[in-house]
């Protein structure tokens, strides 16, 4: 829950507070092939790092409250929208305006989006499920998302499989995990094992839902499965993927680093024989709500992609918002819209800067 005021803290407490609870156990990652131990500071993560904690701090920020924090339905505690079911058309709205502001702060991903689509479209899935099959998967899902709203978490939204032969349904996959499935079931949950790829912020996440990833039939009935399991859980390991460039944010030096502040990253996401307790399993077996659960997830992702998009664009176009655009402390005039020079504006992105791989965003610079 986030209704404490910004006064004394900054961006580096936001930092730490997204990795407080992974570092108390620690995920197995590899990064260019080796295995890394500290994840906050490495130069390929650190950016994107400093982008998810974007989402909290502007939580703390007066000025965003309406589209960064609404009330609970669940609870009636304030609660960041991240972590928020949507409740009206209203909601719709604030989420694009949401997206869209973080696009313009970071100029990049910000890796929040995916988990949140993820909850919207579990919630009435489930809720479908247990009325047209007498299941409890809704009241488990609800009590899980409260746990998320309570601590504020980053829910990494875990949908694509490796899928393998495109013309073959997994069942019929020479190798059986090329889509996570179901190997066994026990009296207090189930074991899953195969792959996610390309998961948006899968570093950064407290937490994994995955999902399925098509439409599947009653042979393939292991695979539809859904759950939620901490992003350290045992048998969870995870391969960052390259960007293009990337190796330039390990050189030294600050030219022609692009968004070196901010960034975005995708991991492949390996479950190797995970146990899930019955009470985070959302869907084990129920087929004929894979495709509807994949249609509404994608739905409500379309919509966000017509926010976060939208911001990054104005962000690097440097376009006017309703904002004022006052030169910068470096004194160079920039358009985008972030450059406010006041004290509470001084974490945001300026397009030039960025480009120009100056250091206005964190730390105070001479006046000009
Ligand atoms: C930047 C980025 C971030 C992402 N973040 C996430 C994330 O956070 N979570 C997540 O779950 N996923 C994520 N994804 C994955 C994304 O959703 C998938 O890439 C997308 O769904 C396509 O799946 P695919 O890559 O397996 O491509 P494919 O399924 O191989 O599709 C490639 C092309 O082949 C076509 N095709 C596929 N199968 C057939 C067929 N049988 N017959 C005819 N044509 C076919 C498709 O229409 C498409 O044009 C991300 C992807 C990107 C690029």
């Amino acid at each position: 829950m986030r209704t404490r005021g910004k006064e004394g803290r900054d961006a580096a407490d936001d930092q730490r507070r997204l990795y407080r609870k992974p570092a108390s156990i620690r995920k197995r990652v590899f990064i260019m092939g080796q295995e890394v131990e500290n994840l906050v500071d490495h130069p390929l993560v650190r950016p994107s790092l400093n982008a998810c904690a974007m989402t909290y701090e502007l939580a703390q920020q007066p000025e965003y409250a309406d589209w960064m924090l609404t009330t609970s339905n669940l609870t009636g505690q304030t609660v960041n929208r991240f972590t928020h079911l949507h409740q009206n058309a209203a909601d719709l709205v604030a989420k694009v305006k949401m997206l869209r502001l973080l696009g313009q702060k970071t100029g990049c991903c910000f890796q929040r989006c995916v988990g949140m689509d993820a909850f919207n479209a579990m919630d009435s899935v489930t809720y479908e499920m247990d009325r047209a099959l007498g299941t409890e998967y809704h009241t488990r899902f609800r009590r899980y998302l409260q746990h998320v709203q309570e601590h504020d978490l980053v829910v990494d939204g875990a949908m694509t499989d490796p899928k393998g032969d495109r013309r073959l349904a997994p069942s019929q996959q020479a190798d059986p995990d090329l889509f996570v499935h179901v190997v066994e079931k026990k009296p207090d949950g189930i074991m899953v094992r195969g792959a996610k790829l390309h998961q948006t912020g899968a570093l950064n996440s407290h937490e994994i839902m995955v999902m399925p990833t098509q439409t599947l039939s009653e042979k393939d009935q292991d695979y539809a499965v859904a759950f939620a399991v901490p992003a350290d859980a045992p048998g969870i390991l995870m391969i960052y993927g390259r960007q293009p460039s990337d190796t330039r944010k390990l050189e030294s030096g600050q030219l022609d680093v692009g968004n070196r502040e901010f960034g975005g990253h995708e991991a492949v996401i390996v479950l190797d024989n995970v146990f899930v307790p019955w009470e985070r399993v959302f869907m084990a077996g129920e087929y004929a709500f894979s495709g509807l659960l994949v249609e509404r997830f994608a739905g409500y992702h379309r919509q966000s992609y017509g926010g976060c998009k939208v911001g990054v664009v104005m962000c690097w176009s440097g376009q006017r918002s309703r904002w004022p655009v006052p030169r910068h402390r470096h004194g160079l005039a920039c358009q985008g819209q972030d450059c406010r020079d006041g004290p509470s504006q001084r974490n945001t992105v300026c397009v030039r800067h960025r480009v120009l791989g100056g250091r206005p965003n964190r730390q105070p610079q001479a006046p000009i």
